[in-house]
């Protein structure tokens, strides 16, 4: 599902990745963690093409068979928006928008047709538990309910992969173990892949795999 070869970061002077290698199969949750400032989020960030790596003529991201590093700005933008899904520590939802709209934004965005994107994004609502709350705004809902529209809105477009960063760092712990138990249905139900950057040793314990940084790379 994903290739990354021979990743390296440098911000400056400052060298946040040195040479990563890493392979993630479909269907599997990757925990990454390690200390803060290590260059977790950075990594995710490369992963997720928000962010470019260091040029190196040997560096590669592959997503599905795919190579996106080197892909010009609009290709990488429409590729990111049709194959891969976020979810940060703070929802990042628009206030103004319900949770239906907000679901529905990236759908828009790929220009499915509104009928559709509504359809789909009621759907994940009721998986997520959440159909009752479609109307509300996002200050009309609690800190996990928030979350759970924000994996909905991450999962509209049916995404090859998600990161998420931090996702439980902001959730009680009732909240979190509810948004972690969702991470393992939708792994085993919608065969959804994950790479998760997380401080929560609950959530990394529970990953098929648990990849440690240090010094730039994984121990
Ligand atoms: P945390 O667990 O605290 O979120 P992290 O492991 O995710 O930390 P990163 O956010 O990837 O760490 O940051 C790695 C290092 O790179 C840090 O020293 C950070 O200050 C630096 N850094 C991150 N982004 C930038 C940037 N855009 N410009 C300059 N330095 C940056």
């Amino acid at each position: 599902m994903i290739k990354a070869r021979h990743i390296s970061k440098h911000y400056g002077e400052l060298k946040v990745l040195n040479n990563i290698d890493l392979e993630i199969k479909q269907k599997e949750i990757i925990s990454i963690v390690g200390p803060s400032g290590v260059g977790k989020t950075t990594l995710l960030q490369i992963l997720g093409t928000l962010e470019q790596p260091d040029k190196n003529d040997n560096s590669l991201i592959e997503l599905d068979g795919q190579k996106i590093n080197g892909l010009k700005k609009k290709a990488l933008a429409r590729f990111r928006n049709e194959n891969i899904g976020f979810i940060f520590q703070f929802h990042q939802l628009l206030p103004e928008f319900t949770a239906l709209e907000n679901i529905c934004i990236p759908a828009f965005i790929h220009n499915t047709s509104r009928r559709e994107a509504e359809k789909r994004a009621k759907e994940l609502l009721g998986f997520l538990d959440l159909g009752h709350r479609a109307k509300h705004k996002p200050n009309e809902l609690s800190g996990g309910e928030q979350q759970r529209v924000a994996v909905a809105r991450a999962l509209i477009n049916q995404p090859k992969v998600i990161f998420a960063d931090e996702p439980s760092g902001n959730l009680d712990s009732a909240s979190a173990d509810k948004l972690h138990n969702l991470f393992l249905k939708l792994r085993d139900e919608f065969d959804q892949t994950f790479v998760i950057v997380t401080h929560n040793e609950e959530l990394a314990d529970m990953a098929d795999r648990k990849l440690e940084m240090k010094d730039g790379q994984f121990v």
